[in-house]
């Protein structure tokens, strides 16, 4: 199993439900892979953290919450970034940017599939923020 094998049955494995010879191969590439291990503490946490069994649904609706903040703090520090840069220096400036901000890998599990994605990446920034009006509605009736 590679490490995307390992990622998509990381719940299945916290929850027991693989085959005893599945969760063997897991437990061993977690102890040989940093990343996963990573990934794995994480998702622990985050099941600890609910104090009930995750589900995939609810694990989905965190991913995409995550997605969409990763984008509102990229939009920010473009924000930031134009703001305080005189025009003159616009052109090297982002060039310098985009040299020294290249997107860090994210700390936190991603599962959207590609679909999710590609929707995403097309909203316009219009559609987008009508997106977050709608998530934060639902987290306010949520609590
Ligand atoms: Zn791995």
């Amino acid at each position: 199993m590679n490490c995307e094998e390992i990622r998509e049955v990381l719940i299945d494995y916290l929850n027991n439900d693989l085959d005893p010879e599945e969760m063997a191969l897991v437990q061993s590439h977690l102890q040989s892979c940093p990343g996963c291990a990573r990934e794995f503490q994480i998702l622990k946490e985050m099941i600890v953290c609910c104090q009930e069994p995750i589900e995939y649904r609810e694990c989905y609706i965190e991913e995409f919450v995550y997605e969409v903040r990763t984008r509102i703090a990229r939009q920010k520090r473009m924000r930031t970034v134009f703001r305080y840069l005189p025009i003159a220096l616009v052109p090297i400036g982002l060039g310098l940017f985009l040299f020294f901000h290249r997107p860090k890998p994210s700390p936190v599990p991603v599962y959207l599939d590609s679909e999710t994605r590609v929707m995403i990446d097309s909203l316009s920034d219009q559609e987008f923020n009508t997106l977050l009006d709608r998530i934060r509605q639902v987290s306010l009736s949520e609590e």
